[in-house]
């Protein structure tokens, strides 16, 4: 039998451009091509770049190059293929380029450039399709695009405004997900809470019902599955409200991936965020009135242009007072072609400096105390990975995220394995993790203080 032509894959950037991969990766193992783990044994590179930031795109570049230089046959895809001239400038040998889930155009080049076998396989691709997470969880993208026009953000230049999937297609694709073993399924896109506005929340066949292309209908659907359901990327738009019930019922996580970015009404108007209201704090109390375990994580940009010491401290005091459990913080770095640049106001790079540390370690106080509050509960968790040696497992709990938050330690972990739910004491806590022990093992123990 000839051997099936091998892909090497290397996948830049955030989850949505991993979810692109996938896809990829689908329809080309179903075309019958392999995949190969390294570049001695690929026929053909693939880089699926990233191209948010211009440290994402050198970093594209650098990974381009190290294609051509170890296997020399490379097909670039992804957010850089936007500017297929500087690709090309900078590695003239490149086979092919293409830009963001232009999926079909990739496809049309591998199979250019290295043709598939004549006889095709069947049944080569599991129903779910191929995933570059472990089996245990998975992201699931509802929508391209976005329609906001963030100063800092060329995001919508690349990838066009929000086109959202019909609810039955992104329903279906959870099932599947959910028959093939997935215990947590990540909501993803540029805009989760503005899903189906592009459809005007246009309805589709689910089961036999019309589901309507709307975010609360997501949540509610997504609460019938036998799943932890984490939703990311969500703006505070006053309909995010109707999902909070759904979390303080256990029907989806009580987690919160809100990318704020700023609090100060003055940097947010020059940063032309999303559904940026003066009230956010009063909604963040009320929905920890009705979920009280809930976990917003968020991201911050510190030195944005025009950003004063006013600003600054205003935020700092907005992150303690609303409690952000996880906070990721970026410094202002500006985007070729982003809005932002012609704003004046420029921050120094050791201010830049300055004021990172300074919200991170707020941040951390804020996660310390926040952590705190959960040693001696009983909780579930999802475990990612086992260390038989120490006798330890390492899980994530419903406020942890895999890769951008913190972990659960499991202590006396025999007999766990990787993808288990497992019922766990919380026996402390630290900066951005907790520490536990089996319930089993915790009710040998003396009571916690
Ligand atoms: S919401 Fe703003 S930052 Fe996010 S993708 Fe859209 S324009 Fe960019």
């Amino acid at each position: 039998m000839t051997q099936a032509p091998k892909i090497g894959l290397v996948s830049l950037g955030c989850p949505k451009a991993l979810v692109d991969s996938e896809r990829i990766m689908t329809t080309l193992r179903a075309q019958g091509y392999a995949f190969s783990r390294d570049y001695a044994g690929a026929d053909i590179v693939l880089v699926n770049t990233c191209g948010f930031l211009d440290s994402a795109k050198q970093e594209s570049l650098e990974a381009i190059g190290e294609a051509l230089a170890e296997n020399g046959r490379v097909i670039v895809t992804g957010c850089l293929g936007v500017e297929e001239e500087l690709i090309r400038k900078t590695h003239p040998s490149v086979l092919a380029v293409s830009g963001p889930h232009q999926y079909e155009t990739v496809v049309n080049a591998v199979n250019a450039h290295l043709p598939p076998v004549p006889n095709k396989f069947v049944d080569l691709v599991p129903e779910a399709g191929l995933r570059l997470t472990p089996k245990h969880y998975a992201y699931l993208k509802i929508s391209e695009g976005c329609n906001n026009r963030c100063s800092f953000c060329i995001i919508p230049q690349i990838r066009g405004d929000l086109s959202s999937r019909p609810m039955a297609s992104v329903l279906y694709e959870a099932e599947r997900l959910v028959a093939s073993g997935v215990k947590e399924i990540m909501v993803i896109s540029q805009d989760t809470s503005a899903y189906g506005v592009d459809l005007k929340y246009a309805t589709s066949k689910y089961r036999g019902q019309d589901v309507s292309a709307k975010f609360q209908t997501l949540a509610e659907e997504m609460g019938k599955l036998d799943v932890w359901t984490r939703l990311h990327y969500v703006y505070p738009y006053p309909h995010v409200d109707s999902v909070i019930p759904l979390m303080a019922e256990g029907k989806i996580l009580p987690y919160l991936d809100i990318p704020f970015q700023h609090a100060s009404p003055t940097v947010l108007k020059a940063m032309r965020r999303p559904a940026n209201q003066v009230k956010t704090l009063d909604r963040i109390k009320s929905w920890r009135d009705i979920c009280p375990d809930l976990t917003i994580r968020s991201n911050f940009i510190v030195g944005f242009p025009g950003e004063t010491e006013e600003d600054f401290d205003f935020l700092l005091d907005w992150v303690e007072e609303a409690e952000i459990d996880r906070a990721g913080c970026f410094k202002y770095e500006p985007v070729t072609g982003a809005p932002a640049n012609d704003l004046d106001g420029v921050v120094l790079d050791e201010v830049k400096d300055e004021r990172f540390a300074r919200l991170m370690e707020v941040a951390q106080d804020v996660s310390t105390a926040q952590l705190a509050k959960k040693v001696g509960r009983t909780i579930e968790v999802l475990v990612d990975d086992v260390r038989p040696a120490e006798g330890r497992a390492i899980a994530r709990s419903k406020w942890d995220a895999p890769d951008i938050d913190g972990q659960v330690i499991i202590d006396n972990a025999i007999g766990i394995k990787p993808g288990d739910k497992v019922s766990v004491v919380v026996t402390g806590s630290d900066e951005y993790d907790l520490f536990a022990e089996p319930v089993a093992v915790a009710a040998k123990q003396p009571a916690l203080a």
